[in-house]
């Protein structure tokens, strides 16, 4: 049977599943559980052409409804161009009706191919690829072990952007807490303006319980913020983005709060700040009714849900009845809320 891996970004949910590595090189990251407890290896090009015979095999007919492939696991781009494009041009032959191939890669991967790698890495059909960069800010980065500088994120970014291949740059508001907040926003803002992705994707940070932040959190040394804090960080980091021609997502990521701040910020940014600022003029009480009914049912909710009286006190007695329970109850549940859309490691000694 082939194989497949854990993760893929929402937007490849339809995409076929070619896995060309397994598990993440680094895998230190503290915010990642994904692949903690599994071991990095590659893949041969004969072993994976196989699993696309194999997949082609499997799916029969229902080959030609796949319009889109994703190449698995955290850190593709660590593979030699050759194998990549070899790989590649098997996929389109086999798979004739895929039209879009796209793929994970790290900064220091993505730094080290030349221009020439990527030209015909984009000929051969790669469209787009995926990075985590969570933080342009150094301090946080190195808080959560991320492996990578914010010279790695530009040098790799930029070269990714200049060679036409699609760019998606994951960002994670709130991880560096509330010491590091600040300079968070501001530092990933200022990457951002130079490498001008094609899409901004907002991650909003929730710790997980295993997670080696978690432990910071019980010691008081990472202070995690709360919905509001961490809404008031994003408008920062928009207000300090230029009119970049870059999609700034929320949409697609259901622990943002405000899923419909979400445009390109050509276009948009103004009207994203609009949104944020209906929000940051809620009540108190607004605020913290509108975090636990989005926690709760996790998805695109419209602000105006907390103009209802009635949904405001009875999220009020639930809201009162956890911060009798314990010091601040209600965003220590509203953290755990957020952990269960985490994905769950391979381990049980992560951390
Ligand atoms: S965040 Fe990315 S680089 Fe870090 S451990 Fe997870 S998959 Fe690996």
């Amino acid at each position: 049977m082939f194989e497949q891996g854990v993760i893929r970004p929402p937007s490849e949910a339809s995409s076929l599943l070619v896995r060309v590595t397994r598990n993440c090189p680094w895998n230190r990251c503290h915010i990642c559980p994904a692949f903690k407890g599994k071991k990095f290896s590659r893949r041969s090009v004969e072993e994976v052409k196989k699993d696309i015979d194999m997949m082609a095999a499997f799916y029969g007919p229902r080959s030609r409804s796949f319009t889109s492939a994703f190449l698995q696991d955290a850190d593709s781009l660590i593979l030699p161009a050759d194998e990549l494009v070899e790989i590649i041009g098997h996929i389109k032959k086999t798979f004739p009706s895929i039209e879009r191939i796209t793929t994970y890669a790290r900064a220091k991967s993505m730094k080290k191919k030349n221009p020439r790698d990527y030209q015909r890495l984009r000929e051969a059909g790669l469209n787009r690829i995926h990075t985590g960069m969570e933080s342009g800010s150094i301090e946080v980065l190195k808080l959560i072990r991320k492996g990578i500088t914010p010279k790695d994120i530009l040098v790799g970014g930029r070269r990714v952007a200049e060679s036409g291949i699609s760019l998606s740059e994951y960002i994670m508001p709130g991880v560096g807490g509330r010491a590091l907040s600040r300079e968070h926003a501001l530092e990933t803002a200022r990457l951002l303006n130079q490498i001008r992705p094609n899409f901004i994707r907002v991650r909003t940070f929730a710790v997980h319980p295993q997670s080696p932040l978690q432990k910071m959190v019980e010691e008081g040394t990472f202070e995690p913020m709360n919905d509001e804090e961490i809404v008031r960080e994003i408008r920062l980091l928009l207000e300090n983005l230029d009119e970049i021609p870059s999609h700034f997502r929320c949409g697609d990521f259901s622990l943002n709060l405000l899923m419909n701040v979400d445009g390109r910020l050509d276009d948009r940014k103004q009207a994203m700040l609009d949104e944020i600022d209906r929000y940051l003029a809620l009540t108190q009480e607004e605020k913290q009714a509108y975090s636990l009914i989005q926690r709760s049912y996790p998805g695109m909710m419209d602000l105006s849900v907390v103009k209802d009286k009635d949904v405001v006190e009875q999220a009020a007695i639930k809201i009162k009845s956890l911060e009798s329970r314990e010091a601040d109850g209600f965003n220590k549940y509203v953290r755990r809320l957020m952990s269960f859309q985490l994905p769950q490691p391979q381990t049980d000694a992560w951390g």
